[in-house]
């Protein structure tokens, strides 16, 4: 794992050094669910401090065991009637797509809104038309610190077949504001970095294949 992190750091630096950008401007949010307690703390203690989750019954027991100057991204999809717990516990949400997961919310949190960017049915996010709607109400919520867009995007084998998407992203992000784009995963990131993306989400790439057991 240990050599795993480093080389994904450094993929990171490279991708960004290649289009003018300071490699710190990107945040690695290391995808930890289905990963066992063990495999975050040795990525802890080799200084890594964000971790990603998409599960609340998954993430609450790591998160009470991981100390506390981790910060927790919450990426799955978010049900609302578990809202006020994950605003309690997370520090960003990265898939508001609806007003009732806002009117649930408590504590306070950065907050990212997931965009449908290839408009594909049975995903989640918003389309890209509905979003001006669902900004409004972000930025309304007193929970919220509202903070760019998130996209998962469509499964492709070329990473750049995804850089249209990512781009487009870009594009709406620069027109409504915001100053967060989180885009890129384990197969993408490198091309997510070069179309713009400030927080990548990998997984796999780090921690090896998931358990899904757990
Ligand atoms: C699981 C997951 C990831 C990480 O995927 P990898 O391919 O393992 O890097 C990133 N983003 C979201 C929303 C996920 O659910």
């Amino acid at each position: 794992m240990e050599t795993r992190l480093l080389h994904i750091q450094e993929r990171i630096a490279r991708a960004a050094e290649s289009v003018g950008r300071d490699p710190a401007s990107v945040t690695l949010i290391a995808v930890s669910k289905h990963q066992p307690l063990d495999a975050l703390k040795a990525a802890y203690d080799l200084g890594h401090r964000h971790f990603g989750e998409s599960r609340l019954q998954e993430a609450e027991p790591k998160i009470a065991r991981m100390p506390a100057d981790c910060v927790w991204h919450f990426i799955g999809n978010l049900q609302s009637n578990k809202a006020r717990k994950i605003g309690d516990l997370f520090d960003v949400v990265h898939t508001f797509d609806n007003e009732r997961q806002l009117d649930a919310l408590r504590g306070s949190v950065e907050g990212l809104i997931e965009v449908n960017i290839a408009e594909e049915s049975q995903k989640g996010g918003v389309s890209p038309v509905e979003l001006d709607t669902i900004l409004q109400k972000v930025v309304q919520c007193p929970h919220v610190t509202y903070r760019g867009l998130m996209t998962v995007g469509p499964a492709v084998d070329d990473p750049d077949a995804m850089r249209p998407f990512f781009r487009r992203l870009r594009e709406i992000r620069d027109r409504i504001g915001g100053d967060w784009l989180s885009m890129g995963m384990s197969g993408d990131f490198e091309a997510a970095i070069q179309e713009g993306s400030t927080h990548v989400r990998i997984g796999t790439a780090i921690f090896g294949p998931r358990d899904r057991a757990l």
